[in-house]
């Protein structure tokens, strides 16, 4: 048991687990389970923002008569702060997070968190927090900025009353693990014009279904294809998705259904720099298959700020298995070089550290 820094300034310890005393090695925390003791809260009188303000995690009472609770009405955003190389803590990319959560918010019929509060929310909440930031390489501090419907009403319409929030949990750097893959035959994630692009609990819901399908065929997760035709490919879970076919690099286009993810637009462009071919284009179940015939299939991989990298070993639906390369040099490098981008050890993106 240990705590990880010993800045002044931050709040006392009131006996939350997550709270600096008793946290486990950096390698033991996992994702999710070990929250800051405190949160950062705004609240939207119809009108506009509050100032944001600290308060202990276990004051905040959410009505269950609330349009939040009982229609989904609100939305999340998932980055990460590091502890960089020189000590000093970062959050990567919280401009790019921003937009997508005013997008989500928009879509929802939210009021919007602008940049500047949510930039400033995320930096509070981590200066509370910084105790419970991993050593250099060896995890993060996971920030979970929530807007949500919060006047007691029971009837659907705008609400006048919402709640932005900002948690923090520490997390332990992603495990190195390879996934099987079920290709969901029946139920779909998203659907053109629908919630899909949004982060919001709505979409998770949805797929939760479809995550046990896959593990009571003793797969990790799913594969979610188009509402349409049942054949192209969109997220791996909870995950973008991208698969090296040839010399190419490829992912599913942003077409509305799937998450326009901070980690798929930061590797784009990092490939992009580094000279490799990487598109946007539509990925079918049986582009694969004859790849895999051709000998034209390397790696596969689902990224997201939770994961950063998770190789894909296989896809499989009631029809056919198909197998990625588990040696893909290329997905190595990008997955080393993300790492090192993330946590600030290289200034070739300087412009993604905050
Ligand atoms: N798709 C979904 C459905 C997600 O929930 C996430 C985040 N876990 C991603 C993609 C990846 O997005 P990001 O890289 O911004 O974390």
């Amino acid at each position: 048991m240990s705590a990880y820094g010993t800045e002044p300034g931050a709040p006392t310890n009131d006996g939350n687990p997550g709270e600096t005393s008793e946290l486990p090695q950096p390698e033991d925390l996992g994702f999710g389970r070990y929250l800051g003791a405190h949160l950062v809260l705004a609240e939207h009188d119809g009108a506009r923002w509050s100032a944001p303000g600290l308060l202990p995690r276990q004051a905040l009472c959410v009505p269950v008569a609330s349009a939040g609770v009982q229609y989904g009405l609100s939305v999340f955003e998932g980055l990460k702060a590091y502890r960089g190389a020189d000590g000093g803590v970062h959050l990567f990319r919280p401009q790019a997070h921003a937009h997508r959560f005013a997008a989500s918010a928009a879509r929802l019929g939210l009021p919007a968190v602008d940049e500047a509060l949510f930039v400033e929310s995320c930096a509070m909440a981590v200066d509370a927090h910084r105790k419970l930031l991993p050593p250099y390489g060896r995890g993060s501090l996971y920030l979970r900025p929530t807007i949500h419907a919060d006047e007691e009403f029971l009837g659907l319409r705008r609400a006048q009353r919402h709640r932005y929030s900002v948690v923090v949990s520490a997390c332990s750097d992603p495990a190195m693990k390879r996934l099987r893959l079920w290709a969901e035959p029946h139920l779909i994630r998203a659907a053109v014009g629908g919630l899909g692009a949004a982060k919001t609990g709505a979409n998770y819901a949805a797929g939760l279904a479809g995550l046990m399908h896959a593990q009571a065929k003793a797969y990790d997760d799913v594969v979610w294809l188009d509402a349409a035709t049942h054949t192209r490919l969109g997220e791996a879970g909870s995950m973008n998705l991208f698969v090296r076919i040839g010399s190419r690099l490829l992912t599913p286009p942003l077409d509305g259904c799937i998450l326009a993810g901070i980690t798929r637009d930061s590797l784009l462009q990092m490939a992009r720099r580094a000279r490799l071919d990487a598109v946007e284009c539509e990925i079918s179940l049986d582009d694969l298959a004859i790849a895999q015939q051709r000998g034209e299939l390397g790696g596969a991989f689902g990224c997201g700020t939770a994961a950063r990298i998770v190789a894909i070993d296989e896809i499989g639906d009631s029809t056919r298995c198909i197998r990625f390369s588990a040696q893909d040099a290329c997905v190595s490098r990008l997955c080393a070089a993300l790492k090192d981008v993330q946590e600030g050890g290289t200034s070739d993106w300087p412009q993604w550290r905050y």
